[in-house]
């Protein structure tokens, strides 16, 4: 708490808190002390998770911020003799990774008629898919107005790269003007890209009924100027200086929806595979 409002004090401000724990614990589990044991937790889970509680509220409150948290493959893979290490590492993927994605799945989460979402895991898409639209995604100028925003996939792909059903399909192309739209009839805002704020929106686009995993597609989207419309209206042409759609829910529509007209607007970045119940 010292560092950090010292930190405030001198540099006016806090933008990135960075986690970078390095604690190597070596030895086989009987050869270990609990104070070994004690010790490598003190520093990488609760070290990690102290300075999260200190900074998490100084973002939330300023509305922005970046934190990374540097892990280790130990998190994800075993090495001999490192046993302590390695559970060590799983605590700290467990507890940042996993549950900062799980609460902004959650908390989007508006209607409880269709079940709730359990065993919530978060998969970032591969480097070289993301790469690929991050460079379109900065290439384009327009006012900076990003939202974390859902696409809902009509069929669940537990790895979501088997290249053959519908779920990569939408990760492959439904992120390209040319591909969306093609029934005019359900795009009510006009030809564009359909993302949602409400994660359990996105959850009823899957229409297997009888398989209970799902995947969600999430997105950071930089809707730009975005003008309300209530009424949905398939011939809409974009006001002048606008960017984006936002169809409020109320009159024509039961949830919001966003609407982009330009692919560089969306960046994709990873799925939710969920269990509904
Ligand atoms: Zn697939």
């Amino acid at each position: 708490m010292k560092v950090l409002n010292k930190t405030i004090q001198e540099h006016g401000g806090i933008d990135v808190v960075v986690n970078n724990i390095g604690y190597g614990l070596l030895g086989v589990v009987e050869e270990l002390s609990v104070e070994d044991i004690q010790n490598i937790y003190e520093v990488k889970v609760f070290g990690e998770s102290n300075v999260l509680r200190h900074t998490n509220p100084y973002l939330r409150a300023q509305g922005s911020g970046l934190v990374l948290n540097i892990s280790s493959y130990l998190g994800y893979s075993a090495l001999g003799a490192f046993s302590q290490s390695l559970h060590n590492q799983y605590s700290f993927n467990g507890n940042e990774n996993q549950s900062l994605y799980e609460e902004i799945f959650l908390s989007t989460w508006a209607k409880y008629d269709c079940g709730r979402p359990t065993s919530i895991r978060y998969i970032q898409f591969d480097d070289n898919y993301y790469q690929k639209h991050k460079k379109n995604y900065d290439t384009l100028i327009i006012p900076k107005n990003e939202k974390i925003l859902f696409h809902g996939t009509p069929n669940t792909c537990l790895i979501i790269n088997c290249g053959r059903c519908s779920a990569c399909g939408i990760k492959e192309s439904g992120f390209k003007i040319s591909f969306s739209g093609k029934n005019i009839s359900f795009s009510r805002f006009g030809r564009g890209i359909y993302l949602a704020p409400n994660s359990s929106k996105a959850n009823d686009y899957n229409n297997n009924q009888n398989f209970n995993y799902r995947c969600t597609i999430v997105s950071k989207v930089n809707l730009g100027n975005s003008v309300r419309l209530f009424n949905t209206n398939q011939q809409i042409s974009l006001p002048n200086g606008y960017h984006s759609v936002h169809g409020q829910a109320g009159f024509d529509l039961n949830y919001d929806e966003y609407v982009v007209y330009n692919e560089k607007q969306v960046l994709p970045i990873g799925v939710f595979i969920y269990v509904i119940s």
